[in-house]
């Protein structure tokens, strides 16, 4: 039995492993350290319930954006440790304050990332920020619906793919409790190169990561620079970011993303507010604005339920995703992917890293002389 026709068409939200009645299915890293589902044939009684499952290849309840609003939340230092605009804590608290589960991605001991479940707000606190690389989802599709039978409020958060796995595994399940919140998403990197790149940085400064944030907001919210400590020593750097935008490194799916559009699988999807000086004027103050896509009723009655704690604008739905092109469309795949993941193979990624890192900040040399608009 074959679930995926190629890799293109497996996001890896893991909803088949989660579905197999016989626990035949595993989710293994590739080469490129993305995870697939793997069929233990000696398990498996072919009774295809991990090809009818798939969100990716057979489709996802639609749910079209209906409005767009500009949001800060009204605490200033929650707002400073989320990526945006800290729309997420304000609708997560709704739901912890309802004795409520929140599932959301978070690092790990050893920074790699997971989906978790979280009743607190300590552990909650674990989903802000932006983790750029595949989450791995575990088992929190089955503990979702655990929730819902044990009639809990329930928010999940997560890429659109990974909501849109959740939503067709729970199938017929009551899920009037379950709120749901997708991410504009540029596509998710290779936790690969994600666990080389911190090596790197271990090897460069001569000790232990202790804490990494992918988007440093210290320098403001606009500028994309990440932090790594090393034995709790702060360094601002850029490596692992160039990569992400030269797009080589991300999931062969994305490029054949789904979900790039305003047919969302959530009832909320959760944005920067890129462009926000040409929507609203004086609300941007460089320290995160948050886009939040209301797409349902539900969407909307959880919003009015949290307005207390926000600063909310309501803005025009086109013109607020006009500086967000994953709203509209997949990242496209660059021409040298293949050479990358050649070259890597070949020679390691510290050579790998020399070679592309130079090559980004040539290329960002040439666009500056020809007096582009263009920051190192
Ligand atoms: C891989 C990736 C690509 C992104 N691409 C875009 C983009 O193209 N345009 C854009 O406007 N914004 C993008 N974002 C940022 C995203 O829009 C923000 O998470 C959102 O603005 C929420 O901001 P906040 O301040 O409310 O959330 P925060 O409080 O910072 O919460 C972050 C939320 O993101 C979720 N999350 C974090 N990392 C991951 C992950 N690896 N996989 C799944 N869920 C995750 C958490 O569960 C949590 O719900 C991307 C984020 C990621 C992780």
């Amino acid at each position: 039995m074959q679930i995926f026709p190629s890799k293109s068409e497996c996001c890896g939200c893991s909803a088949c492993k989660q579905i197999c009645p016989k626990g035949a299915i595993a989710m293994k890293p590739d080469s490129e350290g993305f995870l697939y589902p793997q069929i233990d044939v000696s398990l498996c009684i072919e009774c295809g319930a991990c090809q009818k499952i798939c969100a990716f290849q057979n489709g996802y309840e639609k749910n079209h954006s209906k409005t767009a609003y500009a949001i800060k939340h009204k605490d200033f230092n929650t707002r400073f440790t989320s990526r945006s605009g800290a729309v997420f804590v304000a609708l997560s608290d709704y739901i912890l304050n309802k004795k409520g589960s929140v599932y959301g991605a978070a690092f790990q001991d050893d920074f790699s990332v997971s989906h978790i479940r979280a009743t607190d707000r300590y552990v909650r606190d674990k989903f802000k920020g932006s983790k750029y690389v595949q989450s791995d989802m575990k088992d929190t599709f089955k503990s979702v619906k655990n929730d819902l039978n044990n009639d809990m409020y329930v928010m999940f958060s997560g890429t659109a793919c990974q909501v849109a796995g959740l939503k067709r595994y729970l199938g017929k399940c009551d899920t009037s409790k379950l709120y749901t919140c997708d991410i504009a998403c540029h596509g998710v990197p290779s936790p690969i190169i994600w666990k080389e790149y911190l090596k790197h940085c271990e090897k460069k400064f001569c000790g232990k990561v202790t804490k990494a944030d992918f988007r440093d907001k210290t320098i403001g919210w606009n500028t994309h620079k990440e932090a790594i400590w090393i034995d709790d020593n702060k360094h601002i750097l850029n490596g692992y970011t160039y990569l992400f935008y030269e797009d080589d490194i991300e999931r062969p799916s994305c490029y054949n993303c789904k979900y790039s559009n305003l047919d969302r699988p959530a009832d909320l999807t959760l944005a920067d507010f890129w462009g926000i000086d040409r929507v609203v004027e004086n609300f941007n103050d460089n320290k995160g604005v948050s886009l939040l896509l209301v797409n349902s009723e539900k969407g909307s009655r959880i919003l009015n339920k949290v307005i207390g704690n926000i600063h909310c604008v309501e803005c025009d739905l086109n013109a607020s995703i006009k500086s967000n092109p994953n709203l509209s469309c997949p990242t496209a795949k660059p021409d040298s992917r293949e050479d990358f993941w050649d070259f890597y193979y070949k020679n390691g990624f510290e050579k790998t890293f020399k070679k592309y890192y130079n090559k980004i900040i040539i290329k960002k040399i040439k666009r500056r002389i020809m007096n582009k608009d263009e920051v190192l």
